[in-house]
């Protein structure tokens, strides 16, 4: 996403999948470094997991309003996380623009069939950060 590459060897992996207005599935696979991954989605993953109902960025509540964004989270050393956010439509624009940097386009398929799994060992950078377990 950043290009910091350099200095975080294991980067997070998440897997992104929306429908488009369109109705089209689009899916992408972006890769994050640490100090990237709490920039921009640590903070709203948490919230998301203890509060399903509101938007994860701005806490509206998003009622019967639902267009959800799919991830998959991988994080070296750390179990996969998969959650559905449940953004507003103003939210659900930036998060799937942010979601698109630096991202490979994916098939139409699950995350489950798109190659070999990322190694998940631990990294002290991800240790660090007091993520989910
Ligand atoms: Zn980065
Ligand atoms: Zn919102």
């Amino acid at each position: 996403m950043c290009g910091e590459k350099d200095g975080f060897p294991k980067l997070a992996q998440i897997y992104w999948a929306w429908f488009e207005a369109s109705g089209e599935r689009y899916a992408v696979r972006q890769r994050l470094c640490p100090p990237c991954y709490v920039k921009w989605y640590a903070t709203p993953l948490v919230d998301q997991e203890i509060n399903p109902e509101a938007c994860p960025f701005c806490h509206a509540s998003v009622g019967g309003d639902l267009d959800p964004t799919f991830a998959t989270v991988f994080i070296p050393g750390r179990q996969r996380l998969e959650i559905a956010l449940a953004t507003c439509a103003n939210d659900a624009a930036v998060l799937r623009e942010n979601a698109k940097m630096g991202a490979i386009r994916l098939p139409n398929r699950g995350p489950v069939d798109e190659g070999p799994r990322p190694l998940i060992s631990a990294t002290s950078a991800w240790d660090d950060l007091g993520l989910h377990p």
